[in-house]
């Protein structure tokens, strides 16, 4: 095995050629006449073969082969050969008791020029059924390369700036190679489908993709000399989550939070809800949490406009605690980081607070500093209120004379107390008073898992002429790219 490894910085400019620069550097380095033998013995290692299981069950497909190709059995003997356009089709037999054809066996199907069209979609490399009384499984074994030809246009619109794709592509590849014999069980690497990565084959190549394939040829990311669990997500709405607090588990050191300022322009950056009574106690009956009337809303969550480990109900029938997860699943929201918007208050913003701590001895030294996170990224842009979730509830407050003192993504682990709030506005431990709400509302921001990269800011970033290198650099802490050399 001849890999090159090579470090890579945050925030400093790179290019292809330091890359091979650094690449000839490590060669060098080897003692001179072992690499020279090895290049002789091998010039690289192949390509590696991917297994894509194609769609599950067939109960019927067929084979074209536009420049003509052949049929092999399981032993490597060409039983069939077909001309330019002509098909192989493959059917279960409806009559019972009638045998599937090359029933028990495996077939292979390759084309002349290394492409086949199977059912009506093109594919690169070529194809095995497995064929048993119940239908043929069908693997398209394919060089990795042009499996993500196939690969990133589903992954990233393929009109993304060059190295924003770049960064995919680099994403798209890692996932790829850690994940070979991940459907091992069915003689396959990885699926065809969202299970594993979205893969069309030639349908899906793009003029656009194809560079980017191309420039980043064998590199992937790797941590501890491990491919990295290259997680990403269309928009993190301002910040990522650690790994560890989405999904649980232990905490993996390149997939740690980070604050974005790039995704603020795109899509589903800033979200919101409202969900009608009559919604919101049908989807709760189907949790088996019932009531007629909501007088109150409020959040559980580690920290503002955070991941909401709860969201809680005040209810004629009492308390009642939902998962944030559930939330999010029940009415197919964006995200599970969410603040709510009760009793129909201005909501030209909403701040959520940590939870209020007792001690005055800890809140003191903050005094002079109210810390709230709010759906404004600028102080320039402070509201004339915001709506302030604190652990008794959610909380108005008028801008103060001398105006916000800090008015931004809330970070670390500065607290908000209803004493400091009440200082800043005489209006803010005013608790909503009414009868029952006729809706709920959620704003929230974000789309996705918010682990690892978030797609919205790479796009950006690419447009502000960051490498991909940076990119990827940005979203996952300490990795290194690794060129797999072939
Ligand atoms: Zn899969
Ligand atoms: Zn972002």
């Amino acid at each position: 095995m001849n890999r090159s490894e090579v470090k890579w910085f945050n925030n400093r400019p790179g290019s292809i050629s330091m890359l091979f620069l650094l690449i000839a550097v490590c060669i060098l380095l080897l003692p001179a006449s072992s690499a020279a033998a090895r290049r002789q013995a091998k010039a690289a290692d192949a390509e590696p073969i991917l297994r894509v299981k194609m769609g599950g069950n067939h109960t019927k497909f067929s084979v074209t082969f536009p420049d003509g190709g052949w049929l092999q059995n399981h032993r490597g003997r060409k039983i069939k050969t077909y001309r330019s356009g002509a098909t192989f089709s493959w059917s279960l037999p409806t009559k019972k008791g009638r045998r599937a054809e090359y029933r028990g066996e495996s077939i292979y199907l390759y084309g002349n020029k290394g492409v086949l069209k199977l059912n009506s979609s093109l594919y690169r490399g070529h194809l095995q059924a497995d064929v048993t009384d119940r239908g043929s499984r069908i693997i398209n074994h394919v060089g990795i390369e042009s499996y993500l030809r196939g690969v990133v246009g589903s992954e990233i619109g393929s009109l993304s700036p060059a190295e924003s794709l770049r960064a995919q592509t680099v994403i798209a590849r890692t996932y790829a190679y850690a994940s070979r014999g991940k459907h091992g069980s069915e003689g396959a690497d990885v699926c065809d489908s969202t299970h594993c990565q979205v893969y069309k084959g030639v349908a899906a190549e793009r003029a656009t993709i194809d560079p980017a394939v191309q420039a980043t040829r064998g590199i992937i990311m790797i941590s501890d000399g491990e491919p990295i669990a290259t997680l990403y997500h269309a928009s993190c709405g301002g910040m990522t989550s650690d790994n560890d607090k989405v999904y649980g588990g232990a905490p993996r050191s390149y997939l740690r939070r980070v604050i974005c300022p790039f995704c603020k322009d795109g899509t589903n950056y800033r979200w919101s809800r409202s969900i009608k009574m009559a919604d919101l106690t049908k989807a709760m009956r189907s949790e088996k949490v019932v009531f007629s009337r909501l007088y109150d809303a409020e959040i559980d969550a580690p920290g503002p406009m955070d991941r909401v480990t709860n969201l809680i109900l005040h209810t004629d029938t009492g308390i009642h605690k939902i998962r944030g997860t559930t939330v999010r699943r029940l009415f197919d929201l964006p995200s599970t980081t969410f603040v709510v918007g009760n009793r129909g208050l201005a909501r030209e913003a909403i701040a959520a607070a940590a939870p209020v701590k007792s001690s005055p001895d800890m809140i003191k030294p903050k005094m002079a500093t109210i810390r709230i996170a709010a759906l404004v990224d600028d102080a320039s842009e402070g509201p004339n209120q915001l709506m302030i979730l604190t652990a008794s509830g959610l909380k108005r407050t008028l801008r103060p004379e001398e105006g916000w003192q800090t008015i931004g993504l809330y970070q670390g682990d500065d607290t908000v107390s209803s004493e400091v709030i009440s200082r800043a506005a005489p209006e803010a431990n005013r608790r909503p008073t009414g009868g029952p709400l006729d809706q709920l509302q959620l704003f929230g921001r974000g789309y996705g898992h918010q682990v690892g990269l978030c797609q919205s800011g790479t796009i950006e970033m690419g447009k502000r002429n960051w490498s991909y290198r940076q990119i990827l650099a940005f979203y996952y802490s300490n990795v290194a790219l690794r060129s797999l050399d072939y």
